[in-house]
This record gives structure tokens, C-alpha cells and sequence, in this order.
């Protein structure tokens, strides 16, 4: 029988969600999905100096809303737990203690653990293997006398590590560049490079995904599994991810470049269905032109053959695309409930007849902080120029403009029903008597009421918008200004 594929998420409780760890989380799962295997949530909590009151939640919290659900884990269980590594101290220890009794790990006195203890994806060197070769009478007495010691691997001083990655290829080190890390630390802890082998293998992972700087480490981790004689998993390391920096230069996606959490890119709006899609692309193309897939279609096309070596650079500007696609697709009612938060900072009489502006702001926004900005215009109307009641397409100058202006203001001052439909009837009405072509009427009273040749929906829809008051000032206001200078 093939043996089932496992994958793994293993984060470390830091506080938030970089997408670079998302897309991790995402391969791993949609690989699993996509060979009906296990996807299991490991928490990496063992460098307690990193603890994040809440981070815990907040990995929970963002794999439920992606749907990236695991199934196996610290709060669903399973039967290879416990899932967070905090609670496995004791398995670490005794498989460092089987490491020096076959000779593959030493005890060290030396008192050096706190900086240079290997934690995630760092090299350490330095050490000069004092300890290596202590007697072992030195090492009882040692211990005997109570004093700290850490545990380290005894790397082979000659030769080479060869090790397999389904991306990048065969890789192969010289031994003598590899350190003999510290596997144990003089607290019981054990060191990042130390329990993910264990738990790989405990956790039975068939498939490692994780980020390209692990490479330089995974020799260590190669010999580990050799010493053990357990058989390493199959490693998938994912390319970088990086920014767009402003000289033009690219470098490791970073705050400066914008929001790279996954809660701050929710918060500026973008959906999860977008944030999604657009990660899964970077990094792992699935050779159609087709871009705009569903987390259920990732996983029907996702394999390892489309992961990419080569590093991908973050562009929000792709991003707003897709959302603005995602965010298209959402039902009316979606729209309002999404929508909420973000018309706080409109003006009341927006919020007001925010059911209806809305429908304005679907189709034209890319994310659902661009609503404030997209409304601008009307609150920032002021003497406009004049030329733009010229008009030649719809045949019209200033007088031409002017007159259709009277002739609304006195219309428009009897409508009493100042809905947008009856504002649309009372304009066409109008435009019918006057034989003239609805785009006519429709642009003086645009560029009256907002000053702008291009508005989110036409001429009566900013005067239902703005309220019969305010369009009958700004009409009246756009007639004198124009009455002055014909
Ligand atoms: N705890 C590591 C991190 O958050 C995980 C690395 C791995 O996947 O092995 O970067």
C-alpha cells in the first residue's frame, strides 16, 4: 500500500501571519488535500523568548477563515500529539540522550547555549568542539557535579551530506562546513533544528514544505535522520517571497513594502478568497492561463512539479485585481455586511443611503478601504472650472449648459419624491420633451453638482446622493458662475 501523505504547518506562535507563511500552510495543505493525505498543525513554541501572548489564536483563527482546516492538531487532536512542542519536552530529551549513547550527539559543558542555540533557519558556528572528545569519565564527573550542559550533534569532520529536494534538486555540502549544533539546551529545551526531525518523524510527515532558507540547514537535519536510521521525509522548499522596493529593487517582502499579514491585508480589505488565489500563484504555477481559481480547484490542480524555483515578487497591484474580481462576485447583502466597517469615515448622508451607494462602490473598488477615498469627490467640490459644461459630443456650450440647468432647477425644485428612480424619470421626462439625447441633460447636471466629467454613476444619482438641498445650492451656485462669465 503507498504510504499516506502527510504534510504539516508548523508555525511559530510570533504574533501574526506573514503571507509567506500562509503560502507555506497553503502548499502543504492543498498538497495533502490534493492526495487525500492528512494536513496536520504543529505549534513551534520551544524558543519561549519568541511567546506571543494570543498567537496561538490567531494561527487558529486565520487557517478557519482561509479554510485551510487541519486535521489533525493541538485543538482537534490526533493521534500523534501532543501537538505543541512545548508539551513534548520529555520525547526530545530522551532521543538527544539515544543520540549520545550511539554516538551521533555529545554532552557540552562549556556553558554556550543561549547564543548560539540553532534556532529556526540560522546558522550557527563557532563552537570548537571542546566537549567533543571528553572522556567519559569527565563527562560522569561533570555530571555528577550537577553542572549545565547542553547536547550537541556530533557531525562527521569529513565528507559530504547529499540530500534530495523536490524542488531544487540533489544538494550536497562538505561536512566540514556544518557545526556541531546544539540539539539540547541547558534548560531541557530543545533546539528548533532539533524537533522538527523528531516530530517529522514521530508525526510520520511525509512531505516538508517550508521556506528556502531552511536549505542551508536541512545537511543537519539530514544526518540526523541518518543517525537515527529513521527515513528523512521528502522536502519541498518554497522560494522567497519578495517586495517591490521603491529604488526598484527587490528584497525580502517586508513591512516597508505594505501590509504582509494576513490580519492587515484583511483589515485593508482585501477578501480571503483573493489573498488565496494570489498566494497560490506565487510560487507554484498550475501552466494555464487561467488565474482566478477556488481553494477546491487549487486543490484538484495543485503538484509539486508547478512550484517554482525561482523567487516571486509580491504585487499588490495583482492583488487588487483579483479582489476586485472576488469582491464583484459577492451578493448584495455580502457586500453591505463586508462593507460595514469601512463607511464609518463616510459623511452621514452617505452611511444614510449606503444601500444604494453601494451598488455605485461594488463594481468600481479593489479593496473595501478604497470606499472613504472612492467618495471623495463629492465632499470636495469647489469652483471647478467652467469649460467643462463645454461639451462636444453631446453638442453643448455654456449657454446650452446654462439653460438646461434653469430649466432642472425648476423641475427639480417642485420633485418632491427624491428617490433615484423618480430623478431619473423626472430627467428622461425632460430629455423627451426637449428631444434630446438623455447624455445631454444628464451633463450639466453631472459636472453642476459634482464638477467632475467622471462620477460612480450618472447625473441623477448624484443628486439623489447629495440630497435635494445640497443639489439645488450647487445648481444654483453653478448658474450664477455661469451666468457671470457668459
Ligand atoms: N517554525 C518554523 C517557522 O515558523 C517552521 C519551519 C518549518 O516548517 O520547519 O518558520
Amino acid at each position: 500500500m503507498e504510504k499516506e501523505i502527510r504534510t504539516r504547518f508548523a508555525p511559530s506562535p510570533t504574533g501574526y501571519m506573514h503571507i509567506g507563511n500562509l503560502r507555506t500552510a497553503l502548499y502543504a495543505y492543498l498538497f495533502a488535500k490534493h492526495n487525500n493525505g492528512k494536513f496536520v498543525l504543529r505549534i513551534e513554541d520551544t524558543d519561549q523568548k519568541r511567546y506571543v501572548e494570543g498567537a496561538t489564536e490567531i494561527i487558529y483563527s486565520t487557517l478557519k477563515q482561509t479554510g485551510l482546516i487541519h486535521d489533525e492538531g493541538p485543538d482537534v487532536g490526533g493521534k500523534y500529539g501532543p501537538y505543541i512542542q512545548s508539551e513534548r519536552k520529555s520525547i526530545y530529551k530522551e532521543y538527544a540522550l539515544k543520540l549520545v549513547e550511539s554516538g551521533n550527539a555529545y554532552f557540552c559543558f562549556c556553558g554556550q547555549d543561549e547564543e548560539h542555540t540553532g534556532e529556526e533557519g540560522e546558522q550557527t558556528f563557532g563552537y570548537n568542539r571542546h566537549c567533543r572528545n571528553l572522556s567519559k569519565e569527565e563527562i560522569e564527573k561533570n555530571l555528577s557535579e550537577g553542572k549545565s550542559y547542553v547536547i550537541r550533534q556530533k557531525i562527521p569532520l569529513t565528507g559530504t551530506t547529499t540530500f534530495h529536494d523536490e524542488v531544487y534538486g540533489d544538494i550536497t555540502v562538505d561536512n566540514d562546513s556544518l557545526d556541531d549544533q546544539v540539539l539540547l539546551k541547558s534548560d531541557g529545551m530543545p533546539t528548533y533544528n532539533f524537533c522538527n526531525v523528531v516530530d517529522d518523524h514521530l508525526m510520520e510527515i511525509s512531505h516538508v514544505m517550508r521556506g528556502k532558507e531552511y536549505i542551508s540547514s536541512t545537511p543537519k537535519y539530514q544526518l540526523l535522520y541518518e543517525a537515527f536510521g529513521w527515513e528523512p521525509p521528502k522536502t519541498v522548499h518554497l522560494s522567497v517571497i519578495m517586495g517591490q522596493n521603491a529604488d526598484g529593487t527587490v528584497s525580502k517582502l517586508s513591512k516597508r513594502h505594505g501590509a504582509v499579514s494576513f490580519s492587515q491585508l484583511i483589515e485593508e480589505g482585501y477578501l480571503q478568497e483573493a489573498i488565496i488565489n494570489y498566494i497560490a500563484l506565487l510560487g507554484w504555477s498550475p501552466k494555464q492561463e487561467r488565474e482566478v481559481y477556488s481553494l477546491n480547484e487549487l486543490i484538484e490542480l495543485f503538484d509539486l512539479a508547478g512550484v517554482v524555483k525561482t523567487n516571486a515578487i509580491f504585487d499588490y497591484k495583482k492583488l487588487d485585481w483579483f479582489n476586485a474580481i472576488y469582491i464583484n462576485q459577492l451578493s448584495h447583502q455580502q457586500f453591505l455586511d463586508y462593507s460595514k466597517k469601512y463607511i464609518e469615515k463616510l459623511p452621514k448622508y452617505l452611511q444614510d443611503k449606503w444601500d444604494f451607494a453601494s451598488t455605485l462602490a461594488q463594481s468600481r473598488i479593489n479593496k473595501f478601504s478604497d470606499i472613504p477615498v472612492m467618495f471623495e469627490f463629492l465632499d470636495k467640490y469647489s469652483d471647478f472650472d467652467l469649460s467643462l459644461f463645454e461639451n462636444k459630443k453631446n453638442k453643448l456650450d455654456k449657454t446650452g449648459s446654462l439653460e438646461i440647468l434653469q430649466d432642472m432647477l425648476t423641475i427639480l425644485n417642485e420633485t418632491q419624491d427624491w428617490s433615484n428612480e423618480n430623478l431619473n424619470t423626472v430627467i428622461a421626462n425632460y430629455t423627451t420633451l426637449k428631444e434630446y439625447k438623455i447624455g445631454k441633460t444628464m451633463w450639466p447636471i453631472r459636472i453642476a453638482v459634482t464638477g467632475q466629467t467622471v462620477t460612480p454613476g450618472g447625473g441623477a444619482e448624484m443628486l439623489y446622493l447629495l440630497g435635494k438641498d445640497e443639489s439645488i445650492r450647487r445648481i444654483l451656485t453653478s448658474i450664477n458662475r455661469l451666468k457671470n462669465c457668459i
